[in-house]
């Protein structure tokens, strides 16, 4: 047999008749019955044959396009000594996402969540001169996050497959090309997967730096929801949308200010405000509207940056308190600045006023399920998930942009990317000698895909109700033949792949000895390879039947028409 066709028979494939019980999104439930991957441990999962293929398949065009631009492919390890990432703030930052752990001499160790730390030092080992720069460097590998609700299948795994890709430049200029290329990249790569996608604006969350866009995949199962409007085009994730903060309609709580944007505070003006340097940081922070006190954060153990706070807070009055001026307020619902967000922005994900109904609250963002925080009411901590399906901004909020109404969607995050500027060269001293001799520093961008999240993200979108269907690009198969079942029939069936897979065509080739023919027919569909081609009763007389699997259109061909037809 040519080496592109798989034989059911000689393999481990097993589909299961009924969808896993704690199963709720289509691709969790797919990708499990028609044997793709199988559950390991929470959030864990191994990749069966099929799965692996499809796994490849995203990965090589990921690799295709990052090459094309001049992306150097390196890997790194998982397994991290904790110094860099506590120099750069991350270790104590991500909290409780980060899977950590000691050797044997008692030295302290990391899962990498992400690699800007590893990267930065690596490529600050190799250059040493604005000459060597422009860098891209990039590598496909397993990332850890001990995500506080993995669900949805490999949607979001606590081990998962990120590309991570990293640029090095020496000035702003230099940065915003590198990012182009990337955006250029990530348009190719989602556009020959088969993916429909778009770009919104994003925040930059627990990576710091400015500049950030996501890739968002629109699907039902999707954990994140973003603000669209039809008439100009303004995409953003509702992470990134301040304009207007304001309590659900439900909760009759009185409006909260506007935050406009033009008028967002810079840190001098924040830190004014409320009356503390601005190099100070600022532990506990309590908000007030219209003088009443209605949420207050606590980062955790952490201090906050009152820079990225400047950022995301305006109007809204803000004071500067100690644990102590709150403990008699056990109406106050304390957030915890977790660790996905480890940002002072994002500890106002964690804000809620106790009397905003379950299911929504004003705070931006505070919409996912992975959201890492705790509340803590009554000295006791529970998970906040009842704030976690919020809406910030509804359909028909007017648009930022041109005022009209907007659209609201969910949708799967694919991609990420950032103009981290400085931080981590700052970090690391990263410079490089420049071309006045003198030493510049280097600015970076980070982008990440999340490769084994597009598997599902892709099974999402093209899943129909008779199973997976995927788009050629990334399919385990072009063709799957289904030998029928008499000797014949798998006989012929065999030839058929044999010679499709000579053609060059991948082959999937169900010659199951003993298997109903119904149950290989939805099996196939199962599958979802986009070719399905039958070899049943028409076999006798060198006839085969071609459908396609998304369309369900089919065409009763000889064997060789119909090879020419299907590859
Ligand atoms: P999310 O908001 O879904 O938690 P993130 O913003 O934390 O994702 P990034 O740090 O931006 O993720 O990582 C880059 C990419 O890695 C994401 O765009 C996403 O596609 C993927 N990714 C992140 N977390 C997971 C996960 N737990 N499982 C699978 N893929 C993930
Ligand atoms: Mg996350
Ligand atoms: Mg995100
Ligand atoms: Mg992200």
């Amino acid at each position: 047999m040519a080496a592109r066709v798989q034989r059911l028979s000689r393999s481990m494939l097993k589909t299961l008749r009924d969808d896993p019980a704690d199963a709720e999104t289509t691709s969790h439930k797919l990708l499990v019955r028609a044997g793709y991957v199988r559950r390991t441990a929470a959030g864990i999962w191994t990749w069966l044959p099929l799965g692996k293929q499809v796994l490849d398949n995203v990965s090589r065009v990921v690799r295709e396009e990052m090459d094309a631009i001049g992306g150097q492919e390196v890997l790194l390890p998982a397994l991290l000594p904790r110094e860099p990432y506590e120099q750069s703030g991350r270790y104590e930052e991500y909290g409780d996402l980060l899977f950590r752990l000691r050797d044997r001499k008692g030295g302290d160790y990391l899962l990498g969540p992400t690699h800007e730390e590893i990267f930065t030092q690596v490529v600050q080992g190799q250059c040493a001169s604005y000459k060597d720069l422009p860098v891209i460097a990039y590598q496909i590998q397993t990332k850890y996050r001990d995500e506080a609700r993995p669900r949805s299948g490999v949607l979001r795994g606590r081990e998962f497959t990120m590309k991570d890709a990293y640029s090095f430049d020496v000035s702003d200029e230099a940065l915003a090309e590198s990012y182009a290329l990337h955006r250029g990249a990530y348009q190719r790569i989602f556009e020959r997967l088969g993916l429909d996608y778009r770009i919104v604006s994003a925040t930059s969350g627990a990576m710091g730096g400015s500049a950030s866009e996501e890739f968002l995949a629109p699907a039902a199962a999707g954990e994140d929801t973003f603000v669209n409007c039809p008439s100009c085009g303004y995409a953003a994730n509702t992470e990134a949308v301040t304009t207007t903060v304001r309590p659900a309609e439900a909760t009759g709580h009185p409006p909260v200010e506007e935050l406009d944007t033009p008028d967002t505070p810079t840190i001098e003006t924040l830190a004014a405000q409320v009356g503390v340097p601005a190099s100070a940081t600022l532990k506990n922070l309590l908000v007030k509207v219209d003088g009443e006190i209605v949420a207050v954060a606590v980062p955790g153990d952490r201090e906050v940056d009152m820079g990225k706070l400047g950022e995301q807070l305006a109007p809204a009055e803000v004071e500067l308190v100690t644990a102590d001026d709150f403990a008699d307020r056990p109406d106050l619902v304390r957030g915890y600045v977790g660790p996905q967000g480890g940002m002072a922005g994002k500890a106002f994900r964690y804000i809620a006023d106790p009397r905003v109904a379950p299911g929504t609250a004003w705070v931006t963002g505070a919409n996912k399920p992975d959201t890492h925080a705790r509340h803590v009411v009554c000295g006791r901590d529970f998970e906040v998930d009842r704030y976690l399906d919020v809406v910030v901004v509804e359909p028909g909020d007017p648009c930022p942009e041109c005022g009209t109404g907007i659209e609201l969607d969910r949708a799967i995050e694919i991609g990420h990317i950032f103009q981290l500027g400085r931080k981590y060269a700052d970090t690391f001293e990263f410079d490089v000698l420049g071309q006045d001799g003198k030493p510049v520093r280097v600015t970076m961008g980070s982008y990440g895909i999340g490769v084994s999240r597009v598997v599902a993200a892709l099974a999402e979108q093209s899943a129909d109700a008779q199973g997976l269907c995927w788009p050629r690009a990334v399919a385990p198969a072009d063709v799957h033949v289904v030998a029928a079942g008499k000797a014949a029939q798998t006989e012929l069936a065999l030839e058929v792949a044999e010679r499709l897979g000579e053609a060059g065509a991948r082959v999937l080739v169900d010659d199951r000895p003993g298997v109903s023919p119904g149950v290989k027919f939805t099996d196939a569909e199962l599958i979802g390879v986009p070719t399905i081609l039958i070899v049943g009763r028409g076999a006798k007389d060198g006839l085969v039947e071609v459908k396609d699997r998304r369309t369900g259109e089919r065409t009763e061909l000889p064997v060789t028409e119909a090879i020419a037809a299907v590859y």
